[in-house]
């Protein structure tokens, strides 16, 4: 089994439906609330708990009731909460309005995951790891000394470099796996992605900075991997109708974490990954619709 950290995000996202969106200045009835557990940080925790890996989680939460309920469901799938700090400030919150066309609106407040400090990084003893997960929701100095601790630990770090506004390219540095969507590798190559042909020359344009593997993952087209050796594999998506593609990435990434650091060679933890977010875009919701591990191998069957 896998030991895993994830360093990173935790929000309430709290989703209301609206026939349309307000105006500014207007108050309008919601059609009903739903109050969501999420962050790229605790998806990826929750997906890589569900492929059957040891996860243990850290970052802050405010010390208020989402703050909890955040940890009891982070708790209810065996994850270790231990690390996670309350802080005087509110739980990262996402209020979302959503209206009968798809429309949305985000107000996005990253509260206590902003007070997560390098001071809060001494409780952790990395070499109980066989991983680390970082992400770009929680302050870039946390994730610059994490990973800098993990290379004194010889500990890789897999960074997912989401969402790419204010990611500083300086925590590509030590780094041992770079994963991110098309979007993000565009911002960081420079480079227009539309086929895998394209996003070969952005994983290319991104190695050449000294990064030994990557993955970039191309939505319903599938995903790449390629590495410093010149290794490439391209994994096309499973074909499936996509209800709900909230935390597909970050079921591929917790998913493939949880397989490829437990062993299971490089192809078949694509797949693997790709079959997990295949069936997370199959339903709705974020972190309710990601699957566990015996439902990705029927899948596979
Ligand atoms: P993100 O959620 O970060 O934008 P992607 O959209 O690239 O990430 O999705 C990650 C992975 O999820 C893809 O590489 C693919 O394997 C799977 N996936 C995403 N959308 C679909 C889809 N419509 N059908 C099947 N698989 C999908």
């Amino acid at each position: 089994m896998t030991n895993i950290l994830v360093v990173g995000s935790m929000n309430m996202d709290i989703v209301t439906r609206v026939g349309r969106l307000p105006v500014p200045g207007e108050t309008i009835h919601g059609l009903g609330t739903d109050f969501h557990a999420g962050g790229k940080g605790s998806n990826q925790a929750y997906a890589a708990a569900r492929s059957g890996a040891k996860v243990a989680m850290a970052g802050g939460v405010g010390s208020d009731s989402f703050g909890l309920e955040i940890c009891r469901k982070l708790e209810a799938q065996g994850i270790d909460t231990a690390a996670i700090a309350a802080k005087p400030e509110t739980t990262g919150i996402a209020l979302i309005t959503t209206d009968s066309s798809g429309e949305n609106s985000i107000i996005l407040s990253p509260g206590a995951n902003y007070s997560y400090g390098v001071e809060d990084l001494e409780a952790l003893n990395l070499s109980l790891y066989d991983v680390i997960l970082l992400q770009n929701e929680i302050p870039g100095t946390v994730n610059r000394r994490v990973i800098a601790m993990a290379e004194a630990a010889g500990i890789p770090v897999c960074m997912n470099p989401a969402p790419v506004t204010g990611f500083d390219r300086d925590q590509l540095r030590g780094i041992r796996l770079l994963i991110m969507n098309e979007t993000e590798a565009e911002v960081l190559s420079g480079i227009r992605i539309a086929d895998f042909r394209e996003a070969i020359s952005a994983g290319r344009m991104l190695l050449e900075e000294g990064i030994p593997e990557l993955i970039i993952t191309l939505g319903s087209k599938g995903s790449l991997y390629m590495d410093g050796d010149g290794k490439i594999i391209e994994v096309p998506a499973y074909p499936v109708e996509a209800v709900d593609t909230t935390a597909a990435g970050d079921t591929f990434i917790g998913a493939f974490a949880s397989v490829y650091y437990a062993g299971k060679e490089l192809a078949d933890s694509l797949h693997y990954a790709a079959a997990a977010a295949a069936l997370t875009v199959s339903a709705s919701g974020a972190q309710s619709s990601i699957p566990v591990k015996e439902q990705v191998y029927a899948f596979l069957e």
